[in-house]
């Protein structure tokens, strides 16, 4: 019943971030957030509930951007390179409200956390439903107002 830290969910897909991961990760990195974030466009039927965002006209999703060897920036073969500060989507991966398992094309284990880890997933779960949330009044009216550029997104996300 354990993660066989396969590293699937790192090297398969895109991984959504959410504004307060970029907020956190350019923090504790230093990073300018356009170093490690990129666009998808978004398309129908995708397992993810982060908001698509109008960006160049476009609707487009966040992500953290991919290596050369098309895997998640940060990953590498000792792990994540940002572990205590990687998304929320990662730190809850593969679990939803309630600890169901979500439907998730890049975990191929059945598995659940038990005992303190369970608790910090489900800890880790309820802050990803809030900053979600929030991330949902922010996409609303950003699109309201017709959307821009990558580089206006990301200044306006990291405006306080
Ligand atoms: S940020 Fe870390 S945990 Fe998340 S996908 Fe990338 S390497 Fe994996
Ligand atoms: S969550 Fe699933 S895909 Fe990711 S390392 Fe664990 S078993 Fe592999």
């Amino acid at each position: 019943m354990n993660c066989a830290r396969c590293g699937a969910c790192c090297t398969s897909f895109g991984v959504c971030i959410t504004p307060s991961d970029i907020v956190r990760i350019s923090l504790a990195t230093s990073m300018r957030p356009s170093q490690f974030v990129d666009t998808v466009q978004d398309y129908p039927n995708r397992e993810r509930e982060e908001p698509a965002l109008f960006i160049d006209k476009e609707k487009q999703i966040l992500v953290l951007k991919r290596s050369k060897e098309n895997v998640c920036f940060f990953y590498s073969d000792e792990g994540c390179k940002i572990y205590h500060y990687r998304p929320l989507l990662c730190r809850t991966y593969p679990f939803g409200e309630g600890m169901k398992s979500m439907c998730s094309r890049a975990c191929p284990s059945e598995w659940a956390p038990e005992g303190s880890e369970r608790e910090q997933y489900g800890h880790d779960i309820f802050l990803y439903e809030k900053e979600l949330a929030e991330f949902q009044k922010f996409a609303k009216e950003w699109n309201s107002k017709g959307g821009g550029s990558l580089s206006k997104l990301l200044k306006a996300l990291l405006s306080p």
